[in-house]
């Protein structure tokens, strides 16, 4: 295990909470000049951005939902902004992290053809998607057993553990693996050049294991909690009351067998409520074996079944959407996960990121992983507004007790942690 040293740096933001939203934050504000580090409790991206499929919206899901609107508007963008960087010539430089595909598809059954394509000939579709000709089918679809309909999105696929990787490669001075525990607002008055006095707070932060018989705390004068659920318990160790979290559970099952068996495939199956009946993403998991990943209707539905009846569930419905393909040596798992985002009054999945301030604190929550650019410039934004200068010094920096951390590492993915397939 590396120990790290930040002796003789200063620092002024906190950030908590190592996946998508704290390291695209880290990132951003490094390159923004603010003297800011990163508190990971386990691995990086061990929760829900590992967990995710991967895909980087470019709002035809909510186009599909009917929620496009003026301000969802700006996830258009989302598949340009991490292309970019993607090149290398975006805000965060991803030349490092790969793309699993460069497209998703959709398929439907042959009896919801006719309404789809009509719905796909509207304008608000039109220009995202390209109805292919049965010559351009890709795997599995080109199979003389295929009889729906398939469509080609222009939203790519990327390899989530390459970006926070690659991520993780160019600020890992920055990163450190500790589980923050508690956080002890301070108010404190903060001497100005021109003598005058003005008020300022600072935060104590304190964590859950003694580092080297150390007294493992510090203070930081921002905060920026992006710990995804864990923002919860940090926001009440602080006493505040708002912002409020909501989770939406989802039980996502998962297949392995050889690559021969389960090809590289993108796709969304869609029902007749025009959701996503099932989204199927592929990863690699070893040299022959690949993983198909499902998430959808099938993953919001599954939730209160045993793993035994979520895999007969999903044996069952695979086999009925796609029943030109055999699926008899595949061995079955399924992960149990919430996602955590900002409550809304009705319990509805909110459609774009959620930034917000009290006194030197910003909580976030990206929504969708694709969507942490958008979450990050309102991060900016706000600290502006709260004036939080570049390269301030901060008020006490215990580097003692970051001295005897250890960098944090990135996670491996939810199909690399299966033990007991079925
Ligand atoms: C199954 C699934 C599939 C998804 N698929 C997609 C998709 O295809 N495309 C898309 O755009 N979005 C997708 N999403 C949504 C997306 O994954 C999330 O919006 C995004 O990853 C949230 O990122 P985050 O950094 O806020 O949270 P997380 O990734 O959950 O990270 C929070 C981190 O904080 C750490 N932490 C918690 N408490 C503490 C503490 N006290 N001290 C220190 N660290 C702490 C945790 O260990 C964790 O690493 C999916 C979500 C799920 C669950």
């Amino acid at each position: 295990m590396v120990n790290k040293s930040i002796e003789n740096k200063t620092v002024d933001i906190a950030i908590i909470g190592g996946g998508i939203a704290g390291l695209w934050t880290l990132a951003r504000l490094r390159q923004a000049g603010y003297q800011a580090i990163l508190f990971e409790a386990d691995h990086l991206g061990c929760v829900q951005s590992g967990a995710s499929q991967g895909i980087i919206h470019g709002g035809t899901k909510y186009a599909l939902t009917g929620k496009l609107t003026h301000s969802s508007q700006a996830i258009q963008q989302m598949p340009h902004r991490w292309q970019d960087c993607l090149d290398g010539q975006g805000e965060v430089d991803l030349s490092q992290a790969k793309k699993l595909s460069e497209h998703q598809y959709l398929w439907s059954n042959k009896s919801l053809a006719a309404k789809i394509t009509g719905f796909f000939a509207s304008k608000v579709m039109s220009s995202r998607m390209q109805h292919l000709q049965k010559q351009d089918y890709v795997a599995p679809f080109n199979q003389a057993d295929f009889s729906g309909e398939l469509y080609q999105l222009d939203e790519p696929v990327l390899d989530i553990q390459s970006v926070i990787d690659a991520i993780r490669q160019q600020f890992s001075d920055f990163i450190f693996q500790a589980h923050v525990k508690d956080i002890t607002e301070l108010m404190v008055n903060a001497a100005q050049e021109n003598s005058e006095s003005k008020e300022s707070y600072a935060y104590q932060i304190a964590f859950s294991e003694q580092l080297n018989n150390q007294k493992s705390a510090l203070i930081a004068n921002t905060l920026i909690l992006t710990a995804g659920a864990g923002n919860e318990n940090l926001l009440s160790s602080l006493n505040f009351s708002q912002p409020k979290m909501q989770r939406r559970p989802l039980f996502m099952p998962m297949l392995k067998a050889k690559q021969s068996i389960l090809p590289k495939m993108y796709a969304h199956c869609l029902g007749a409520s025009a959701l996503p009946k099932m989204t199927i993403t592929a990863h690699h998991l070893s040299a022959d074996q690949t993983v198909w990943y499902l998430g959808g209707e099938i993953a919001e539905k599954g939730v209160g079944r045993t793993i035994k009846e979520q895999v007969q569930v999903a044996k069952k419905e695979l086999q009925s959407l796609m029943p030109w393909m055999d699926f008899s040596q595949c061995q079955w798992s399924a992960l149990a996960i919430d996602r955590a985002e900002p409550e809304m009054s009705d319990g509805s999945r909110p459609v774009e990121p959620a930034v917000f301030r009290q006194n030197q604190v910003i909580t976030a929550w990206p929504v969708k992983l694709a969507m942490a650019p958008i979450m990050v410039d309102k991060i900016i934004d706000e600290l502006e507004l709260a004036g939080i200068e570049k390269n301030s010094q901060p008020l006490l920096l215990s580097t003692s007790v970051l001295g005897a951390m250890s960098m944090a590492q990135t996670s491996p993915l939810p199909w690399e942690k299966v033990k007991n397939w079925l």
